[in-house]
């Protein structure tokens, strides 16, 4: 264990499974990272190994087949994985999203159903919220359900679905305007449906297209895909809670979640470069000494082992919050904020510190360096937290005068 981003009043179960992640981590995840990352090509061994581990049920309940941890158990192991490759944790975040949207605001017969498969790991969840169109603008989507008999009939075109083409299960939040009235609020007349399909490209399921990978400058081996509806059909026992007009609310559920998690892989990112960093600055000798003996490195490993330090006590903090039960809204968007931003800053440091070797593929830190600014998007821009966290803090601080 490091001597940073330590979590204290773990129990003897958090800190075994921790140690299990971390050795796993180390051994089977950060050796070959860089070279599959180079590659673009999706890391099945590591997606078997973590199967193994049990980590795809991690927080489904124990009645489910699942681990039955917490969110800070959860957070934990995402930190520990995106320190050794942030793209295993992307695999692992849709699906952890979905499975807490289930857990959550799902029929009883659709968690029986879909479940023990996921906590096995062998139905494996994405989300889709965003469209070509739109991203932080939820309540402007346009792709739509209409009924017809027992059915509903889906068309519209989404976007960005990370996990789009290795996924078998895609919650899809659409427009479903039936038994809401003209003039409805627009997050009140959507609806998260669970699409089942199979996994792969081209048409996966009748009306439904994967139409093949989108290429990224970074966040590589995960798969983020374009969805395609030209009239899906879709039974209506698989309108997520079975109740239309919800989907809004219950999705807004999931990325809360998914916001601890963002930061969770911003602290991970951030330990990994100032691992790299602060080995390099011991390694690199220029005037006779080496640069670590600079002042001005060190005060680049000063801020950077601060802001870990940081971002990880906030991040743990948001955890604890949803764990308790209570509204961690505030918590998880300043969390989210502050350690991608973080992230990005200590990434930069370390690329600073390698010198022209930085910019080179044969190191690691040319890997993170691409990878740090998708922490900037996901899960809602820098913008829409700040957006959320000043809402929240009028709302706090409301004036009484
Ligand atoms: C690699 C990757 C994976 C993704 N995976 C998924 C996924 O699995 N599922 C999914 O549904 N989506 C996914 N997304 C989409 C992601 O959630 C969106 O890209 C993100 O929400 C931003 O939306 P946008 O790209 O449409 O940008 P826009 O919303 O168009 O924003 C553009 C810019 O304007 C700013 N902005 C927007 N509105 C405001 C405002 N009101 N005030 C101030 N500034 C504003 C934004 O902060 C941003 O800087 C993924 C994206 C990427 C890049």
């Amino acid at each position: 264990m490091s001597r940073l981003a330590q979590t204290h009043g773990l129990t003897d179960v958090q800190t075994e499974i921790l140690s299990t992640v971390r050795d796993f981590v180390d051994k089977e995840i950060i050796p070959v990272a860089t070279e599959l990352e180079h590659r673009d090509e999706y890391p099945q061994d590591i997606v078997d190994g973590l199967k193994e581990l049990g980590l795809f049920g991690l927080m489904i309940p124990e009645e489910y087949g699942g681990l039955g941890e917490s969110l800070l158990t959860y957070a934990l192991c995402v930190e520990e994985i995106a320190r050794g490759w942030m793209s295993v944790s992307g695999i692992i975040n849709t699906h952890f999203i979905v499975a807490y949207m289930l857990k959550q605001h799902g029929t009883q017969e659709q968690k029986d159903h879909f479940l023990p498969r996921m906590a096995a790991g062998d139905i494996r969840g994405a989300f889709s919220m965003s469209e070509p169109a739109l991203g932080s603008d939820v309540s402007a989507i346009s792709s739509k359900a209409v009924k017809d008999g027992d059915e509903y009939v889906l068309n519209g075109q989404k976007m960005w679905l990370t996990n789009g083409g290795t996924s078998s299960l895609v919650a899809v939040l659409v427009r479903s305007d039936e038994g809401h009235p003209e003039g409805t609020a627009p997050h009140r007349s959507m609806t998260t449906f669970l699409v089942e399909k199979e996994p792969g490209f081209g048409e996966v399921r009748p009306g439904l297209t994967i139409p093949g990978k989108i290429d990224k400058m970074g966040y590589k081996g995960v798969d983020t895909t374009e969805l395609i509806m030209d009239g899906l059909r879709i039974p209506a026992d698989r309108v997520l809670g079975g109740v239309t007009g919800r989907g809004f609310y219950q999705m807004m559920d999931g990325v809360e979640v998914g916001r601890v998690n963002v930061a969770a892989r911003g602290c991970g990112v951030a330990q990994r470069a100032f691992e790299l960093g602060v080995q390099y600055a011991q390694q690199r000798h220029t005037f006779g000494k080496q640069i670590a003996q600079h002042q001005a490195i060190q005060f680049k490993l000063a801020e950077m082992a601060t802001k870990v330090e940081a971002a990880h006590a906030m991040m743990v903090n948001a955890a604890r919050k949803k764990d308790s039960g209570e509204r961690n809204d505030l918590e998880a968007g300043m969390a989210k904020y502050l350690a991608s931003e973080y992230c990005k800053e200590v990434v930069e440091d370390a690329f600073r510190i390698h010198g022209g070797y930085g910019f080179s593929k044969e190191y690691e830190i040319e890997r993170l360096y691409r990878e740090a600014p998708m922490l900037l998007i996901g899960e809602g821009t820098a913008e829409i937290q700040k957006m959320i966290i000043g809402r929240r803090l009028l709302e706090e601080y409301r004036f009484q005068g």
